[in-house]
C-alpha cells in the first residue's frame, strides 16, 4: 500500500470581536482568530496536513492571504477544495489526527460537533478523525489565550481503480 503521512501546523492570534471558529464550529467567546479567511487554525493544520502528504506544498500557496478572493471565506470551503484536489489525484484520506492547543474557550466538549462537521468532508468515519483538546496550562500566549495553535497529521492512500495492484503503474 502506497500510503503517505502529512503533517500540518498552525497558530492564530485571538483578537477582540471576531468569531472564535475551530473545526468549522462556532464557539461563544469574547474573541476570535484573526486571519485572511475565518482564521480557523484547526482546519488550516488539516488542509497543510493533506497537501503534505499529497506532495502539494501548503495552504499559503494554494489559497495566499494577498487575494481578496479568500478575504473572510470559510476554511471548510477551502477544505473542500483541497478534498476535489485530491480526488483528482486518486488519493483518499484514511486517518487525519489532531492536536488544539487552546486555553479558553474549551473545545473537548464539542469535539463531537466538530468531527460531524469535518469527517464527512474528509470522507471518513468519525473513528478515523481525532480530535485533542489541549490548554498550555497557562504559559505562553496561548496560556495567557492570546492564541490557539493546532496539530494534524494526515494519511493518505491510493484510491480508485487500478489501485490494488502491487505493481508499479505502467506508464506509455
Ligand atoms: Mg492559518
Amino acid at each position: 500500500m502506497d500510503a503517505r503521512i502529512g503533517l500540518g501546523w498552525d497558530l492564530h492570534r485571538l483578537a477582540a470581536g471576531r468569531p472564535f471558529v475551530l473545526g468549522g464550529v462556532r464557539f461563544p467567546h469574547d474573541r476570535g482568530p484573526l486571519g485572511h479567511s475565518d482564521g480557523d487554525a484547526l482546519v488550516h493544520a488539516v488542509i497543510d496536513a493533506l497537501l503534505g502528504a499529497a506532495g502539494e506544498g501548503d495552504i499559503g500557496t494554494l489559497f495566499p492571504d494577498t487575494d481578496p478572493r479568500y478575504a473572510g471565506i470559510s476554511s471548510l470551503v477551502l477544505l473542500d477544495r483541497v478534498m476535489a484536489g485530491l480526488k483528482r489525484k486518486r488519493l483518499a484520506v484514511r486517518h487525519v489526527d489532531v492536536v488544539v492547543a487552546a486555553e479558553r474557550p474549551k473545545i473537548a466538549p464539542r469535539a463531537a460537533d466538530i468531527k460531524a462537521v469535518l469527517a464527512p468532508r474528509l470522507g471518513l468515519s468519525p473513528d478515523r478523525l481525532g480530535i485533542k483538546a489541549k490548554t498550555a496550562e497557562g504559559l505562553g500566549p496561548v496560556g495567557r489565550g492570546q492564541a490557539v495553535a493546532c496539530w494534524a497529521v494526515a494519511l493518505l492512500v491510493p484510491s480508485g481503480r487500478g489501485t490494488r495492484s502491487a505493481s508499479p503503474r505502467r506508464r506509455p
